[in-house]
């Protein structure tokens, strides 16, 4: 009998890149000879949110967890390089660095940087870091480009923001689903046997999408709309909704509020000024409000296609005021999903990082909040911070000398943010930038200070999916080199600049059991949520107010969450502030994900496996756009727009409208969608639009 090879280690984690936070098992083989580097499987654990499936990210995450790029020691930078030095060393030059710029220009002169990947515990220390330590207004992260539209647009209709108003496994139950704006099976493969299943059922699935995409290649009806005008698109679909009988008028009466204004509004809507704004026939956009009317069981889901636009606010609401009409929410097999892009969405905008928040959702505007909040952190309100601005409007601070010194946790703005290169030259004015990060990605090129931080399959902490269920996921393996743990790093800086005494952590559970005191009472009630009871349990949805509380698995079966209990619709009759075609700027460029890679792909690209499916940025673009444009299959492409150019390669496809290319958003440096983005921000929520701006296309001449 061949004799069985055993792992020399077994770790059980999550994966570390999106919303759905399969649980996994890695297995470590270390090879005889010295030297020789080991080798891993890994596989699926079943558990109720991805039932055992991986995608190809999660399959070879530990790619680059384990990659010889890591970066496994502290870094200064001395005479313009970058040189290794040790922790003492690199904490002394922050912490001196930091007081000295906050006594020359006043403790808002530091801001702080974070993002939605972060563990729920580093995510909260940040937030305390910036308030506590630092005693700067300035902390905002990369979930402002990832939910802020459908955050806000929660907390208005509903008074509560969470991703999924009911279970994943409700999905199958659902009678007509809507994909809006969602292409889950390039970016949340691992969801799409729910929708499989649902459509065995007999559901019928309607997508919403400019593009073709993997998603809407299983739709029973897709409407392409044109970038930006899914407003347009949902007014259409409500007026049919009421028009034609389809309103809830029991549910509309007893547990909503406004919708004589919205019906107003609806009255006086044009269906084909609405077919010319969306692109679309009205017949197609009546056909999909009958079906969803018509369906005893429905939900709805938006992502970043509907979000990051000017007005993602007003467009989010606008599919949940189809959810009020119909009544669809609150009961099984009806809901409204926002499917959260970052591993950590969900639960990174919960605690705090964000300008307006403070933990549990708490709103540091709001006296009652600010002192609950400065009790549990044992200072005075009046020490609190004030609101700060968004992740955007902090590098245009940065840009005008009024920020002077940045830290940067688990995040790339560089790539992330929109109007690119306006970000690189402010982070380029900066006296002073740290960044903590796991490789030199290109933010951390530019870093006066590197820090080293450990990956999934080194640190211990919780993470919400994007049903709202917190999920603990275990530390498996020994920090490779110097590395520290996020938060370890926030109290060793919190001890350099005197307030180590806030920061009395020693293990990551420490910090959960302080976030559930933070939490407590708040909308995002994490209080009767522990380490033992997710060891036990197979995650645990908040609100969950207290330890015996089994966690609120479906929200609003008879109440919504504002004072009076009542949803609130919204008509949405403004013009879109986005930024309009022109002469010389005539198509619309769209932007999003590829299947292999996550977020700016610092971590995707130093993956061998996943780097090799897709090595390049390329735009897509309609045959009969390229033939114009002289652009031919596998050509360097220029896309420029008001604010850069972008240099990638044209892939011609018939999957795309022929007014708008669609460019990724995985790469940096000239291949940089963002260079090119739009950064008008939503008034509400202060999302950029990423997703519709004006640019000229040209085959790229080498100058
Ligand atoms: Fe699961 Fe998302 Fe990771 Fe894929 S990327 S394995 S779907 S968590």
């Amino acid at each position: 009998e061949p004799l069985k090879v055993l792992p020399t280690a077994v770790l059980h984690t999550q994966c570390p890149f999106c919303s759905v936070q399969c649980k996994m098992r890695v297995e470590e083989y270390i090879g005889e000879s010295d030297g020789k580097r080991p080798t891993y499987a890994v596989a699926g654990i079943p558990n109720a949110a991805s039932e055992g499936r991986l995608c190809v990210k999660g399959m070879n995450a530990h790619q680059h967890a384990t990659s010889r790029e890591r970066i496994l020691h502290p870094m200064i930078r001395k005479n313009g390089t970058l040189l290794r030095v040790t922790w003492e060393e690199a904490l002394e030059a922050i912490g001196s660095r930091f007081r000295s710029t906050q006594s020359l220009y006043g403790n808002d002169a530091v801001a702080v940087y974070g993002g939605g990947s972060l563990t729920n515990e580093s995510a909260y220390l940040l937030g305390k870091f910036a308030r506590v330590a630092l005693r700067s207004k300035y902390i905002d992260y990369n979930g402002r480009f990832c939910m802020s539209a459908a955050a806000s647009a929660g907390h208005k209709t509903f008074g509560i923001d969470r991703g999924l108003t009911n279970q994943l496994s409700e999905i199958p139950l659902a009678e007509c689903i809507i994909l809006a704006g969602t292409n889950i099976a390039e970016c949340q493969p691992t969801l799409m046997p729910y929708f499989t299943r649902a459509k065995e059922n007999g559901a019928y699935i309607i997508v919403i999408d400019p593009r073709v995409t993997a998603t809407a290649e299983m739709a029973d009806l897709h409407l392409q709309v044109k970038p930006g005008a899914d407003v347009a698109l949902v007014n259409g679909m409500l007026k049919t909704l009421v028009d034609e009988r389809f309103t809830d008028y029991s549910f509309v009466r007893g547990r909503t509020k406004g919708f004589d204004q919205l019906k107003e509004r609806l009255d006086r809507l044009n269906m084909d000024e609405v077919a010319l704004e969306t692109g679309l026939a009205k017949e197609e956009i009546e056909k999909a409000a009958r079906a969803y009317g018509k369906a005893k069981t429905g939900m709805i889901f938006t992502a970043r296609g509907v979000e990051q636009h000017a007005d993602g606010h007003l467009a989010v609401r606008n599919f949940l005021n189809m959810v009020l009409v119909t009544g669809k929410i609150g009961k099984e097999g009806c809901g409204y999903g926002a499917v959260t892009g970052q591993g950590n969405g969900q639960g990174g905008r919960e605690h705090g990082q964000k300008a307006d928040q403070l933990p549990g959702y708490r709103l540091i505007e709001n006296e009652a909040d600010r002192a609950y909040v400065a009790g549990v952190w044992g200072i005075s309100p009046g020490e609190l911070p004030g609101k700060g601005v968004s992740a955007y409007e902090m590098m245009e601070l940065i840009d005008k000398d009024a920020i002077k010194a940045l830290f940067v946790m688990g995040s790339n703005p560089i790539v992330s943010n929109p109007n690119a290169l306006l970000v690189e030259r402010a982070l380029g004015k900066l006296d002073f930038l740290v960044v903590a990060d796991m490789f030199l990605s290109e933010t951390a090129q530019l870093a006066d200070v590197v820090l080293p931080v450990t990956s999934y399959l080194e640190n211990e902490g919780t993470l919400t999916n994007l049903e709202g269920r917190v999920l603990l996921r275990e530390a498996g393996r020994p920090a490779p080199g110097e590395a520290r743990h996020d938060w370890k790093i926030l109290c060793d800086l919190a001890e350099r600049l005197d307030k180590g005494t806030y920061f009395p952590f020693r293990k990551a559970e420490e910090i959960f059991d302080e976030l559930r005191v933070a939490s407590r009472g708040g909308v995002a009630d994490y209080y009767g949520i522990t380490y033992e009871r997710l060891r036990k349990e197979e995650g645990i949805y908040w609100p969950c107010p207290s330890t015996d509380h089994p966690g609120a698995k479906r929200l609003f079966e008879r109440t919504f969450v504002h004072p009076d209990g009542l949803a609130v619709f919204q008509p949405v009759d403004q013009p879109s502030p986005a930024e309009r075609t022109s002469d010389e700027f005539p198509m619309i460029m769209t932007n999003g994900r590829v299947l292999s890679h996550y977020l700016t792909g610092v971590q995707t690209r130093r993956s061998p496996v996943l780097a090799a499916r897709d090595v390049e940025n390329f735009m897509e673009i309609h045959p009969r756009t390229a033939a114009r444009h002289r652009i031919e299959d596998g050509s360097l492409v220029s896309v420029r727009s008001s604010r850069g150019e972008v240099v990638v390669r044209g892939k011609i496809t018939d999957s795309i409208r022929e007014d708008t290319v669609f460019v990724p958003m995985h790469w940096g440096d000239a291949q940089n969608v963002n260079r090119a983005t739009s950064p008008e921000l939503d008034p509400v929520c202060r999302m950029p639009d990423f997703k519709s701006s004006a640019v000229a296309i040209s085959p790229f001449e080498q100058p």
